[in-house]
């Protein structure tokens, strides 16, 4: 993806998965999943510098989450997977039959997937 974000620590070139809000007034900063946009006033913290982020004495840091993964690919398969049953759901038991004979016969043929798009 063209507009990953990056880890805000300038030295640091690692993709960002978290991002970090602060309320200035009450001393408290909010680790959370990266934000969807960009957010000027926050920081985006890759899965490293997320996991071991400090803040200064007297600050409060609220962890939305222990452990900050890549919004991996691993996510759309699950969409995918979950249309993909949701699909097969509406087969009539004739059409799940003639799938699995298909499956048999063909085992590397794919399944005709649905038109999926997401939207940010
Ligand atoms: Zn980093």
């Amino acid at each position: 993806m063209s507009h990953a974000r990056q880890c805000s620590r300038t030295t640091c070139y690692a993709p960002a998965v978290a991002t970090l809000t602060y309320q200035y007034n009450e001393a408290t900063a909010v680790l959370g999943p990266l934000a969807p946009i960009a957010d000027p006033s926050a920081f985006d913290f890759c899965q490293n510098h997320a996991n071991t982020l400090t803040v200064p004495h007297g600050w409060t840091m609220i962890r939305l989450a222990d452990n900050f993964e890549p919004p991996a690919r691993a996510g759309e398969d699950e969409v995918m997977a979950f249309v993909n049953s949701a699909a097969e759901e509406k087969l009539t038991a004739q059409e799940k039959a003639e799938m699995s004979r298909a499956r048999r016969a063909h085992p590397s043929a794919l399944v005709p997937r649905p038109h999926l798009s997401l939207v940010p």
